[in-house]
C-alpha cells in the first residue's frame, strides 16, 4: 500500500469530520495516486458505506427561471450573461406538485426545486414553504436551491420540513473570484452554516471545467470535507459551456481529472452521496461507469436540468441495465 492509502477515512471509517481536518497536501497525494490505486481505494471505501450497485435518483425542477442578478460566469440564468434565456415568474404550487408526482412515478426519491435568485425575498417564503410541505406530503425528500439564506429563512424552511438545501461553493477559494464577483466565497460558507444551524441537511459541490487547475479541484473538495460536518450530498458538475456566457469558450475538463475528483470526493467524504450532476449529456457511458466505480452514487434524472439538457430516462434506464445498477430506495438514500 502506498502511504497515501492510509487515509483518515480508511483508518477510521466512522470518523465524524471536525475532529481532524484534511490538509491539501494529504488530499493531493491521494488525488495523484496511480489511477487504478485511486479507484480501488475509492471503491473499497464506497463499499463500506453504500450498496455499490445502488444509485440515488433526484429530479430537479426550475421553479423560477432566469433574470438572476448574480454574475456567475457559467450560468445561463444570469442577467450578466446574454444567453437569450427568457425569465419567468415563480411557479404556482399546484404546478410544482404535479411535476413532483410525475417524478415520483418515474422513480425519483428526492425532488429538488431551484430558483434563480440572489436569495429568496421574504414575500416569497409562504409559497416556498407550501411547495416544501406539498412535496413532502407525496412521500419524497425535498431539496431547495434558492441562493443565499438568512438564519431566519433557513429556520422557516426547516420548520416546513425541508430535508436538504443546495448551495454550491462552485470552485476553490483561490479561483472563486474569477467566476463570480457579486458574492464572495465567505458568503457561500455563511449560507451553508445557516442551513446547518437550522438542522437542514447540506448539499454543496461545484463545477469542473471552468478554467481552474486540478489543484483547485482538490482545494474545493478539501473545503467541503473540512466543513464542521461535511455535506450529506456533494454534486460534482462538468461545465456545460453556454453560448453567450462568460465561460462559453472554456476548455473542457480532462475526463480522467474529472474521475479523479469523484474518487477524491468519495475518499474524503465516505458517507456522502456524491452526485454526478450537470454535464452527463456530454459524458460517454464508459466515463459515467468509471465515475460510478469511483464512488458517485447519485444522479439527476429527467430530460432537463434547470435550463440544460440531461440524458433522457430511456438512456439512463439502458445504462443502468448495462451496468447492473438499481435506483436507491428512499430509506437507503437517507
Ligand atoms: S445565483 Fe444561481 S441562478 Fe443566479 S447566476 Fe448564479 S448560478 Fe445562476
Amino acid at each position: 500500500m502506498s502511504e497515501a492509502q492510509v487515509s483518515k477515512s480508511e483508518v477510521s471509517p466512522s470518523l465524524v469530520r471536525g475532529s481532524e481536518a484534511w490538509s491539501v497536501s494529504e488530499a493531493k497525494k491521494i488525488y495523484n495516486l496511480p489511477f487504478n490505486d485511486l479507484l480501488f481505494q475509492a471503491q473499497t471505501i464506497h463499499r463500506r458505506h453504500f450498496d455499490p450497485n445502488s444509485v440515488q435518483l433526484s429530479r430537479l425542477l426550475s421553479i423560477k427561471t432566469g433574470g438572476c442578478p448574480e454574475d456567475c460566469g457559467y450560468c445561463s440564468q444570469s442577467v450578466h450573461n446574454p444567453t437569450g434565456l427568457k425569465a419567468s415568474k415563480l411557479m404556482e404550487v399546484e404546478r410544482v406538485l404535479a411535476e413532483a408526482r410525475k417524478a415520483k412515478a418515474a422513480g425519483a426519491t428526492r425532488y429538488c426545486m431551484g430558483a434563480a435568485w440572489r436569495g429568496p425575498k421574504d414575500r416569497d417564503m409562504d409559497v416556498i414553504v407550501a411547495m416544501v410541505e406539498g412535496v413532502r406530503s407525496l412521500g419524497m425528500e425535498t431539496c431547495m436551491t434558492l441562493g443565499m439564506l438568512s438564519p431566519l429563512q433557513a429556520e422557516k424552511l426547516a420548520d416546513a420540513g425541508l430535508d436538504y438545501y443546495n448551495h454550491n461553493i462552485d470552485t476553490s477559494e483561490r479561483f472563486y473570484s474569477e467566476i463570480i464577483s457579486t458574492r464572495t466565497f465567505a458568503d457561500r460558507l455563511e449560507t451553508l452554516a445557516n442551513v446547518r444551524e437550522a438542522g437542514i441537511k447540506v448539499c454543496a459541490g461545484g463545477i469542473l471545467g471552468m478554467g481552474e487547475t486540478t489543484d483547485d479541484h482538490i482545494a474545493m473538495l478539501v473545503t467541503l470535507a473540512n466543513l464542521p460536518v461535511p455535506p450529506e450530498s456533494v454534486p460534482i458538475n462538468m461545465l456545460i459551456p453556454i453560448p453567450g456566457s462568460k465561460l462559453e469558450a472554456a476548455a473542457p475538463v480532462d475526463p480522467i481529472d474529472f474521475i479523479r475528483a469523484i474518487a477524491l470526493a468519495r475518499i474524503l467524504m465516505p458517507m456522502t452521496h456524491v452526485r454526478l450532476s450537470a454535464g452527463r449529456n456530454d459524458m460517454s457511458d464508459e466515463m459515467q461507469a468509471l465515475c460510478f466505480f469511483a464512488g458517485a452514487n447519485s444522479i439527476f434524472v429527467g430530460d432537463t436540468l434547470l435550463t440544460a439538457d440531461n440524458p433522457g430516462e430511456d438512456h439512463d434506464a439502458r445504462l443502468f441495465r448495462r451496468l447492473g445498477l438499481k435506483p436507491m430506495a428512499l430509506d437507503a438514500a437517507e
